[in-house]
């Protein structure tokens, strides 16, 4: 056991090494002056709001019992996840959701992404419930609905009935669940929000119960070391990781140098045995049996939940798909969910002392898991701890340039005809970084594929890329901008033209190129049944903009689930018997289209 182990850590922190890359570190140019734990002044971290909840008012809004597939404050890929997916049995649809409380629909939002099908209760106790990737609603609602795509003529729409307009008392059906929008599976996403703030809140605050018999556990301690003079040149810290072995890890003492040290973990929890894995809301940090550092999450502002690139070790779980959680405050982090972090969750190490470190997580129930270990003092160290971790693939090719979060960085990269161009908006970055451009040799349909920084380094929010084609362009209305994933999936990040350039906004940084799109989208497997008809329609890279069926000319509305490419519809009555002309027309976002057409009889 103590073997393996020790095997699994030299594993981890070679496969580190190994990487000729580099990582932005959220923390910005931190100079270590703190003099040890007593001497620290507190901190400015917002405060979190300590409030009670109303126990008795929502139920559950599936009858029952209740199985989750995630959690509340769960860390999904750029934000934290805001309430909690119910599960709906494997693989079914079509679950009755009934209203968690009295009060009225205040908002419908249609989606093919998002939430896909979304309801919106206000309750008159301040709070409003939210019903995600539904199906269909009930007929009042669903009546409501269709009135709304049939007035607007499209399928995604967003509306905000009028104050009890659509009035419902608790357990009243309103919806079908299903699994529409960015849904990975069945399930229904049910959140509650402060209407005053619009934060979402973990809804087992307001007394719902849920059956949760296991004890969630500490895999892993990572060790940060924070005073690191190469940290603006590589923009990386060091970090060593260190597997679990019992109650404490697999180096039970270790020796540090001396100077500011940080500690980050990574931890799993399931509702039962063989269940999906949850988020933990609580932990608690002791250094010689004072709290330095607490982790609360219990509400989540939607302004701010890119910051869980903040949160937990972005280029670690961009790279090795593994979630290590800080147990330190980046000082670009604003999030509330920090009660204590003195000097930040930073420890200052001093020569031949001793620090009893204990790590305490609890998930919402009460159970816990703990860890100790011991971290001694040594100014002969430093050579014993791993260097710089480096993410970023180096080619000594890349243009170089330090880019700061607290000012807007421009960078233009000349490589022959062609020309990068990258703005990057004050505030986006999390921190100081060597920013690198270049072509990393990479042609895709004889265009070149450019490494714009890496995926691993997290932005907050959009940033501008223009490129300069090599060669004159004829069709410039037909070019894309694509975004190749760490995987290799193409995604389409839109772009217009503008001074001889294509010019787009990203939220994340990696692997761009364009291409042509002059191929309409293809429509398949169209049938009509009576008066319902379906198919499928598929863009091969710029993306679908627009589908629209018509009954002699008529708009007709149609479901599209892009996650599988499927399209759906029912025929209204106010089309009457008799035969007809059925046409679906597709376009995608570079303008090129396709038609099926057919005579059908009603
Ligand atoms: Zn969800």
């Amino acid at each position: 056991m103590l073997q393996k182990m020790v095997k699994r850590t030299l594993i981890i922190t070679t496969l580190f090494l190994s990487c000729s890359a580099m990582a932005l570190v959220c923390i910005s140019s931190y100079k270590s002056k703190n003099k040890g734990l007593k001497s620290e002044a507190p901190v400015s971290i917002p405060a979190p709001i300590l409030k009670s909840y109303p126990k008795n008012f929502f139920v559950w809004p599936i009858k029952g019992t209740i199985d989750l597939a995630g959690n509340f404050g769960e860390l999904r890929t750029n934000h934290f996840h805001s309430g909690v997916d119910i599960r709906t049995g494997e693989g079914k649809t079509g679950i009755p959701v009934y209203a968690t409380g009295d009060g009225y629909i205040g908002r419908i939002n249609i989606s093919a992404k998002g939430y896909g099908k979304a309801l919106y209760i206000i309750h008159p106790n301040g709070y409003t419930s939210v019903y995600g990737h539904l199906m269909s609603f009930a007929p009042t609602i669903g009546n409501y609905i269709e009135k709304e795509h049939y007035k607007r003529k499209a399928f995604e729409i967003e509306t905000q009935p009028e104050a009890n307009l659509i009035p419902v008392k608790k357990g009243d059906l309103i919806a079908y669940s299903g699994n529409t929008g960015g849904s990975a599976g069945p399930h229904l996403h049910f959140e509650i929000r402060d209407n005053e703030t619009g934060d979402a809140l973990n809804p087992l605050l307001f007394g719902l119960k849920l059956n949760d018999n296991v004890k969630p556990q500490i895999n892993s301690i990572t060790v940060y070391a924070l005073d690191n003079t190469k940290r603006l040149e590589t923009g990386t810290y060091r970090f060593s990781q260190y597997g679990r072995l019992g109650g404490s890890i697999s180096n039970a003492q270790l020796n540090l140098a001396h100077g500011s040290y940080a500690f980050g973990a990574s931890w799993v929890d399931h509702l039962r045995k063989g269940g999906f894995n949850m988020g933990i809301q609580y932990a608690k940090l002791f250094v010689n049996g004072q709290l330095v550092f607490e982790q609360k999450i219990e509400q989540i502002p939607f302004a701010d939940w890119r910051l869980i690139n903040c949160h937990l070790d972005h280029p670690v779980l961009e790279e090795k798909d593994l979630k290590i959680i800080k147990l330190f405050v980046d000082d670009g982090n604003t999030l509330n969910f920090y009660p204590t972090a003195i000097n930040h969750g930073r420890v200052n190490i001093e020569d031949k002392k001793i620090y009893n470190i204990k790590l305490v997580i609890r998930d919402f129930p009460g159970h816990k898991d703990s860890i100790n270990f011991t971290v001694k003092g040594n100014k002969t160290a430093d050579a014993n701890f791993p260097p710089e971790r480096l993410f970023f693939k180096e080619n000594p090719l890349y243009q170089k340039q330090l880019f700061y979060p607290n000012i807007q960085n421009e960078m233009e990269l000349k490589a022959g005809n062609a020309t990068v161009k990258i703005k990057i908006p004050k505030s986006v970055l999390y921190d100081t970084v060597m920013f690198r451009i270049g072509s990393n040799g990479k042609q895709i349909n004889g265009n070149s594929v450019w490494d714009i920084m890496s995926s691993s380094i997290p932005v907050n929010d959009s940033f501008s890329i223009a490129l300069k084609p090599e060669f004159p362009i004829s069709n410039p209305e037909k070019y894309v901008i694509i975004r190749l994933t760490r995987g290799g999936t193409k995604k389409p990040e839109g772009g217009i033209w503008e001074d001889g350039y294509i010019k787009t906004k990203a939220k994340m940084l990696g692997q761009f190129y364009y291409d042509v799109d002059e191929t309409a989208p293809v429509i398949s497997g169209v049938k009509v049944k009576g008066r319902n008809f379906s198919g499928k329609v598929k863009d091969d890279l710029s993306g679908i903009k627009e589908i629209i069926t018509t009954i002699d000319d008529e708009w007709i509305l149609t479901d599209y689930e892009p996650k599988t490419d499927f399209i759906s519809g029912k025929i209204p009555n106010f089309i009457t018997t008799g035969k007809h002309g059925f046409k679906i027309k597709v376009t995608d976002t570079r303008g090129n289209s396709n038609e099926y057409s057919q005579t059908i009889s009603l």
